[in-house]
């Protein structure tokens, strides 16, 4: 089965494939890698991107996707690629600037999914992540409901098909949900999610809210990215995932990503080996008993793999609340 025929509606009448693509790496890793990647993974069938405008990877993701479409192998509107507003571009007149900086760089016209990244403001300017004499990161002040009255505009002038945000907590979303004069819902809210932090609580109140969760770090993430929590138990060696991946004969990644499907959550998988890229596709072969879940349920523990602790402290912080 093609991950292209697996979409949720999403509340603007739009369709997420439910599998994406994960286009991060850290530092180090040759950029050209990322291309390559990504036609592996459009070969394969994955029709989901994410990335955004602070990956520094624009141009290289958008060269893989402009050579399977010169290719032949899928038409534009066959991708849905996301991007994100990141924090350094928290002001009004700054949000489509962002956006159009991506879009030349991907040298595409529009794209599908356009995220604030992540609650908390840098001081704009060129650097992405601005630092004082004592390496601080120097912030700014934010007002994220006129931040998305501006990403509602970039939606009006068509440079993005829907709107949403990502690392936001119950209270942030309501804020959005309740402004005076909302004109476009969030129309998702991408997070980590995986069995040791499963966003029980979030889940609900975004289903409830017809916001659809989108699941990063699925996997667990990435051990060579530097803003890991590296002392986190490591996900894919849970003994329990061990086991299930053995009694459904798949593997320990396998069950892990199948589990937020079967939450109704869109999920993202990051690889940049041929063969886990294929393995990723299989998700879509197997079930998992209901029991299963639930046993999968039971690992939750609230570790956190990408924390954003240089953050912490700042008033829109997102994760000092309990969701
Ligand atoms: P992830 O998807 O949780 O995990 C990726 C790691 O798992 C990679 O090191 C990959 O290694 C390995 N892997 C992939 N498939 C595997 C398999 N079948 N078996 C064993 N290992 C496997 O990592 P992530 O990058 O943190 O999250 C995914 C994406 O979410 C990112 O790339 C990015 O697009 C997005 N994201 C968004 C935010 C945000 O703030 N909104 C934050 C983090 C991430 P190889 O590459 O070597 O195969």
């Amino acid at each position: 089965m093609n991950s292209k025929q697996q979409t949720v509606r999403l509340s603007d009448g739009h369709f997420i494939p439910v599998l994406g693509f994960g286009t991060y790496a850290p530092q180090g890793v040759p950029k050209a890698k990322v291309t390559e990647a990504t036609k592996i993974a459009i070969d394969t069938g994955f029709r989901h991107i994410d990335s955004a405008s602070m990956y520094q990877n624009e141009e290289e993701v958008g060269l893989a996707i402009r050579s399977k479409i010169a290719e032949g192998t899928v038409k534009r509107e066959d991708i849905f690629y996301t991007t994100k507003l990141w924090c350094t571009f928290h002001r009004p007149e700054l949000v489509q600037l962002c956006l159009e900086q991506s879009l030349k760089k991907l040298q595409l016209d529009y794209v599908d999914l356009y995220l604030i990244h992540f609650p908390v403001s840098l001081k704009p300017g060129e650097n992405y992540l601005p630092t004082d004499e004592n390496g601080q990161y120097i912030f700014d002040t934010v007002d994220l409901c006129a931040i998305w009255k501006a990403m509602e505009k970039c939606k009006d002038a068509g440079l993005t098909k829907s709107v949403g945000v990502s690392n936001f907590n119950r209270r942030q979303l309501e804020m959005i949900l309740n402004m005076s004069g909302l004109k476009h819902k969030p129309v998702c809210n991408q997070v980590e999610c995986h069995p040791y932090l499963n966003q029980r609580k979030l889940l609900d109140f975004c289903k409830s809210k017809d916001i659809v969760m989108v699941a990063y770090s699925a996997l667990g993430s990435q051990r060579e990215n530097i803003g890991i929590v590296q002392n986190n138990p490591i996900l894919l060696d849970d003994p329990v995932l061990d086991s299930l991946a053995k009694k459904y004969k798949r593997t320990p990644a396998l069950i892990a990503l199948r589990y937020q499907l079967q939450r109704g959550i869109v999920v993202l998988a990051k690889s940049f080996t041929e063969k886990r890229i294929r393995e990723n596709m299989q998700v879509f072969d197997f079930q998992l008993s209901l029991e299963d879940m639930k046993v999968i349920d039971g690992l939750n523990k609230n570790v956190r793999y990408i924390s954003f602790t240089k953050f912490k402290g700042q008033p829109e912080f997102p994760f000092s609340a309990e969701y």
